[in-house]
């Protein structure tokens, strides 16, 4: 797919979680970016809390981004092997200087800061550990008193070009020496991300927009262990429809529950795209290629984006009806297999029959599971009639009759197909001298149980004579005890 030349780009989830739309889109930008330069996408399972991670979740992660097709390259990098690396480098900031102990416990800066906060200023961390003596902290070490290490911030400013936001300047005074490696040896994140962003060789880090405030703090790491910089990409957030962030509270949020409940990854990942970037015209339908093609960074919104949920359902309906039926069966297997709709190895007569009911129920379906509750009468006896459908169709004292009508000329019907069954009910209707409507809602409702199908004399025509006949014979059993119930 891709040749390796200079971009790298990586997806780094924590695996707390599974995979949210928001980490979904990030991953998918990065991926078009990579292979839109001809670039390598990477990913890197950021595990280091190790209460909060789970490998279950991140198999489902993995499964999640094939299933998105979003493949990488190379063996994943788990952050939580390279804690020995991470160290190192804490190790070589104190050494040269940009880091120092600080030995003052959490609960006095707790006090400090909070003194500070009632004083109204700054409530910054503020010690004087960053010019302790060699010989104050000699004692201290030998003491074995606790302490964390924490970076020295230079005066001055970082300037840094945000390949999504442009210029971002943040003055020195408004970071404070923070912590690198915590009082139990561990390293922070902020020396993970670095770390691993500078051994994996990473050139652009895109990523959401909530890591914008670690990023001077990481270019400030990046300068004292005078490594090259990579370009950096804050992605905006995705809301919800009443712009606040989007979260369970507005419905579902991972990419497996979409996958669940019936949404194509075709779509999705089109659907995904357009949060926060067009190719800058009103082109909506793009497949994986065409996203490659056109995708390009400075194209990406500044401004949050709203997920809505009634455009994705519209756009999986679109992908469903421009899906070839061979690939929409393989989607739908396991499900018809559970509902034993149709055999393990399906033959072709099953597959023809499939591609019919699939040809008529396409248009109607927005969501893949469409299909399960819609097409349930092609396979089995409808198991009830619809409520509200039988008050509208059958209420008439004469439906029985009609029904009884009907089903006597229909046995008579020798041509069984949609273009002879029309007019042969049609004038069956003018027979007796009711509006064809009179006849076509009630029986589709004997045929299917529903007051809504596709075109009825299509599925006449699919389900075949016997079975219409039969179930025919039923609804009017059904009317007959409902005339006797009375
Ligand atoms: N693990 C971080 C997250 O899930 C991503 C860190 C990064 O991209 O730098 O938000």
């Amino acid at each position: 797919m891709k040749s390796s030349t200079s971009v790298r780009v990586r997806f780094a989830p924590s695996p707390t979680g599974y995979l949210h739309v928001g980490g979904a889109r990030t991953a998918l930008f990065n991926y078009l970016y990579a292979c839109h330069k001809r670039g390598r996408f990477l990913l890197r399972i950021e595990d280091t809390d190790k209460k909060r991670s789970d490998p279950q979740l991140t198999k489902s992660i993995f499964d999640s981004l094939k299933w998105l097709g979003l493949s990488w390259d190379e063996s994943p990098l788990y952050q939580s092997q390279r804690q020995q690396r991470h160290k190192d480098i804490c190790r070589e900031l104190l050494e040269s200087g940009n880091a120092y102990r600080c030995f003052c416990k959490p609960e006095d800066l707790e006090k400090k800061r909070k003194s500070a906060r009632t004083q109204g200023v700054d409530a910054k961390y503020n010690c004087n550990c960053y010019n302790l003596s060699k010989k104050k902290i000699q004692s201290n070490l030998q003491r074995n008193s606790p302490f964390t290490l924490r970076f020295r911030v230079p005066q001055g400013e970082t300037k840094f070009y945000d390949m999504i936001h442009g210029c971002i300047s943040v003055r020195h005074n408004e970071i404070e020496d923070f912590i690198i490696q915590r009082s139990d040896g561990s390293p922070v994140y902020q020396i993970a991300v670095i770390t691993d962003d500078h051994d994996m060789g990473i050139t652009h880090i895109l990523r959401g927009d909530d890591h914008l405030s670690n990023t001077p703090k990481q270019i400030l790491l990046y300068q004292a262990l005078g490594w090259d910089l990579p370009e950096f990409g804050h992605v905006p957030l995705i809301f919800g429809p009443d712009k606040k962030r989007l979260s369970k509270r507005h419905g579902a949020t991972s990419v497996e529950t979409y996958r669940d409940q019936g949404i194509l990854p075709e779509a999705l990942i089109n659907f995904l795209a357009l949060l926060g970037w067009s190719p800058g015209n009103d082109r909506e339908i793009m497949d994986m290629n065409t996203l490659i093609k056109l995708f390009s960074l400075d194209k990406i919104s500044q401004k949050p984006a709203v997920f809505d949920f009634q455009k994705l359902e519209w756009m999986n309906s679109v992908y469903i009806s421009d899906m070839n039926n061979g690939l929409l069966i393989e989607y739908l297997h396991k499900k018809l297999l559970e509902l034993g709709w149709i055999s393990i190895s399906v033959n072709e007569d099953q597959t023809s029959y499939l591609n019919q009911i699939l040809d008529l129920l396409k248009p109607r379906m927005k969501m893949l599971n469409d299909f399960i509750d819609q097409a349930d009468y092609f396979f089995q006896n409808p198991d009830y009639y619809e409520e509200k459908a039988v008050q509208k169709y059958w209420s008439e004292p004469d439906t029985k009759n009609r029904m009884a009508l009907l089903q006597k000329k229909l046995k008579q019907c020798s041509e069984w197909d949609k273009s002879s069954l029309e007019p042969f009910i049609r004038n069956a209707a003018e027979e007796i001298n009711v509006g064809a409507g009179k006849l076509i809602h009630p029986l589709r409702l004997a045929i299917t149980g529903r007051g809504a199908s596709p075109g009825l004399f299509e599925v006449m025509a699919l389900l075949g004579k016997d079975i219409v006949l039969a179930r025919l014979k039923r609804a009017i059993r059904w009317l007959d005890d409902q005339i006797y119930a009375e």
